[in-house]
This record gives structure tokens, C-alpha cells and sequence, in this order.
């Protein structure tokens, strides 16, 4: 007798994770025929040989014995009071420790917010091109992702009148990813002060997800959702794998703030969620409170001009500026850059199959624009992490296979299913 085949759940079936996915997989299977694959897909920073600080890992081996135990559900007191001490000097007013979860990154605790507020129906602003997990996780609670374009010919700030006219009554929250992944965009104060403006009018809870934060070019400076409003419950997202380059710690933070007293049930389930999964790891805790508290952390040696992060920003800025048929808005922070192709010239319909045969023929592996719900598909994902020598030669081989397509000599390739 033929089993019938068990299913995935239907809520699973709308939801994706390109950047590991076929295509990652079909990478995956070259390097294990032997071929060396240069691997852009994810934002993995040790790798590309900027390691975590000495001083938190010090800290965190340090306290590895006291690591054994769990930890209060939220996490350890001293590392949330040392994160509620570093937002209070953001300017995030009236922050203590009872207001900050600790997570095994901030995607568990994305997890865990949306899970916690979410009903069938309850619609989330997030924004176009997206970070996955944000629209992922909506999906897994229930809820419906609605997307809100940000504007490449404006630095890909988000569009205040596309926001606008996406609020309705099912509308629960929207999200800010400043500075963005994938764009590299870093907002201004005015643009924030209006989406402000929009969540008090529609009595919208504020998701900022910040944990590029720390990663800003040219002397600009991160403004904190938080600190330009003390009336909206906004909830800021941070932790240790960009800033302070330790993404496999798996260290996140989230921090309730402005008006607490109205999302107070809402709170209280989200202590209920943290303490279903006991607490987060524990080492990894230690190490956000040192990342916050020890200045000898920061990344400011690695943005300024000369530091590694700037120079590789500038370097692959520069290479792809220069193919002919491509276009990109310079990143302003964090690593990576959104640059446009031009489709029509090179005969590309599928973002997917272009992404695809270029891994086939130069052994390159980004990560295609739809994949970041863009609607077009005319964008690719550029993570600038590898050093300078090898990013010119990813931008050297893009030239040659855009050549190659528009001569002919190279054809475009489907996923295999
Ligand atoms: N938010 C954004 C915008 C990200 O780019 C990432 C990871 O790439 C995350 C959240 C998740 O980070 P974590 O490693 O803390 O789970």
C-alpha cells in the first residue's frame, strides 16, 4: 500500500528563505564536486576574516562557567541592565533592564514579538526589498505581510505616500530596518518623524529593527526610532552578530519602549513565549553585555576612512559602479548594496536564472532581488564583506558574464526544481 505523503503545513507554503535556498543548495553541490565557490549569499562576517572583538570573547570566556546554569527567562540582569543603560545613551528614554529581552539572535525574538501580537488577518507593514525573516514570521503568525516600497531614485528611503495609502483597519504594525538590509540605506530624521506621525494617527506598534546600528559610513550618524518618540510603543532590535561581527554567538536584543502601559497584555505574553523556551544561550548573553559596555568593542576603527569595513564599501561601490548596465545607490552603512541591471539589455526575465548561471559560470553566488520581496526583477544582493582584491574580481567576472550574455556566448539557465 502507497503512505500517503505528509505535508508541510499550509502557513509554511507562502513562506521563503532564498538566500539558502535552491540556488545556495545547487552552490552547496559544486563545492562538494570540488569547485570553489565564492559565497555572497548571507551576511556572515567572521568568515571574510573581520572577527568578533577580543574583548567581548575575553569576557565571554571568562564567564563560561557561570554559563552552565539557565539564566531568568528575559536574561541575565547585569546584560540587561548594560543594554538598557547603552539605548538610555542613545537617547531612548526611560529603558530598564525589565524592558529588554535577551534571544538566540534577533530573529528568534522577531519570532517571538510577532507570534505574541499577531491575530489571522492582522496585517504588518514591512518594507520592499525586505529582510525575509520579518516577512516569514508574519506569515507563521498568522498574519499577512503588506509591503511598502522604498525608493532607489531616493536612496532607498522608504515612500511615506506608498506607506499611507497601505494603512487600514486590519493594519497592527509596521517595521523599520535602519540601517537596511539589503539596500546599505541609513534614514534621516525627517523620514522617521513621519512614519511616526503615521503610527500615532493609526495607532500602529513601531518594529525598528537596528542591528546594523553601529556599521555607518562617512561620519554619518544612526538615529534610534526610539529616541524621537516617548508616546508610541516602539520595539528596537538589536545584538551582536554585524555590529560586533559575531553572527554564530547567535546574541539578539529587543527593548520595549515609549508607551509601555498600553501594550502591557502584549508584554506580558512575550514573557510568557521567552520563558517557554527557558532563556537564551547563556554565553552568548555575556557577551552582549560586554559588547555594550566595553568601548574597546566597537566597530568604529572598521567604518572610519581606511578601515577595513569603508574600504571593501568603497571597493565594490566603485567595481560595480563601472559595469556597463549597471546602476547602484552607494551604501551609507551596514554591507550591502542593492544595484539595478538592465534586464532588457541583457535579456534577463528571471532574477532567479540569472543568479543561477552566474554560480554556473563563474562560480559567484549572490542573492537574486525577488527574494527581498522586490517586485521587479531587476536588483541582485551585494554583500561587500570579502576584502578588496577579491571583490574587484566578483565584479570583474559580473562584467565578463554580462558581456557574455549580451554576445551570446553565455545563455541563461532555470533552477532545477
Ligand atoms: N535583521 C536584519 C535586518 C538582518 O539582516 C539580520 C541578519 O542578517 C537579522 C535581523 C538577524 O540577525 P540575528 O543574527 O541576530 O538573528
Amino acid at each position: 500500500m502507497t503512505k500517503q505523503p505528509i505535508t508541510r503545513a499550509d502557513k509554511v507554503k507562502r513562506v521563503t528563505y532564498d538566500m539558502r535556498g535552491p540556488i545556495a543548495e545547487a552552490a552547496a553541490k559544486l563545492e562538494a564536486e570540488g569547485q570553489k565557490i565564492l559565497k555572497l549569499n548571507i551576511g556572515n562576517v567572521s568568515p571574510f576574516g573581520i572577527m568578533p572583538p577580543p574583548n567581548m570573547v575575553g569576557f565571554m570566556v571568562k564567564n563560561l562557567p557561570a554559563a552552565a546554569a539557565y539564566s531568568e527567562a528575559r536574561g541575565l540582569k547585569s546584560a540587561r541592565e548594560a543594554i538598557a543603560a547603552w539605548h538610555v545613551k542613545h537617547g531612548v528614554n526611560g529603558v530598564t533592564a525589565n524592558d529588554v529581552y535577551l534571544g538566540n539572535g534577533d530573529s528568534e525574538l522577531i519570532d517571538i514579538a510577532l507570534k505574541s501580537l499577531i491575530n489571522p488577518g492582522d496585517e504588518v507593514l514591512v518594507p520592499a526589498p525586505d529582510y525575509p525573516v520579518w516577512n516569514g514570521c508574519t506569515i507563521m503568525a498568522g498574519g499577512n505581510p503588506i509591503h511598502y516600497l522604498c525608493d532607489e531614485a531616493n536612496e532607498w528611503q522608504p515612500s511615506l505616500a506608498d506607506i499611507e495609502a497601505k494603512i487600514n483597519e486590519r493594519t497592527k504594525a509596521i517595521v523599520i530596518i535602519n540601517p537596511n538590509n539589503p539596500t546599505g540605506a541609513l534614514y534621516g530624521k525627517e523620514v522617521l518623524l513621519q512614519i511616526l506621525e503615521l503610527c500615532r494617527k493609526h495607532n500602529l506598534v513601531v518594529f525598528s529593527d537596528e542591528i546594523y546600528s553601529e556599521v555607518v559610513y562617512d561620519e554619518a550618524k544612526h538615529i534610534s526610532t526610539g529616541s524621537l518618540a516617548d508616546d508610541l510603543p516602539i520595539v528596537t532590535f538589536n545584538g551582536i552578530s554585524k555590529s560586533w561581527r559575531a553572527c554564530g554567538y547567535r546574541g539578539g536584543w529587543m527593548t520595549f519602549s515609549g508607551d509601555k502601559e498600553v501594550i502591557k497584555d502584549w508584554i506580558a505574553a512575550v514573557t510568557l513565549l521567552t520563558g517557554m523556551r527557558l532563556c537564551s544561550n547563556v554565553m552568548a548573553q555575556f557577551a552582549m553585555q560586554s559588547a555594550v559596555t566595553d568601548e574597546a568593542n566597537s566597530p568604529a576603527a572598521l567604518i572610519a576612512p581606511g578601515g577595513e569595513f569603508c574600504l571593501r564599501r568603497d571597493a565594490a561601490y566603485a567595481a560595480f559602479n563601472a559595469i556597463d548596465g549597471i546602476n547602484v545607490v552607494k551604501a551609507k552603512a551596514a554591507f550591502y548594496m542593492f544595484p539595478k541591471v538592465d534586464i532588457a539589455r541583457f535579456g534577463i526575465k528571471s532574477d532567479k536564472d540569472f543568479v543561477y548561471s552566474l554560480l554556473l559560470a563563474k562560480k559567484v553566488l549572490i542573492t537574486h532581488g525577488t527574494s527581498f520581496a522586490y517586485p521587479i526583477h531587476d536588483h541582485f544582493r551585494l554583500v561587500f564583506l570579502p576584502d578588496v582584491e577579491t571583490i574587484k574580481g566578483v565584479a570583474s567576472a559580473m562584467n565578463e558574464f554580462l558581456r557574455e550574455l549580451e554576445s551570446g556566448k553565455a545563455k541563461l539557465l532555470s533552477v532545477p526544481n
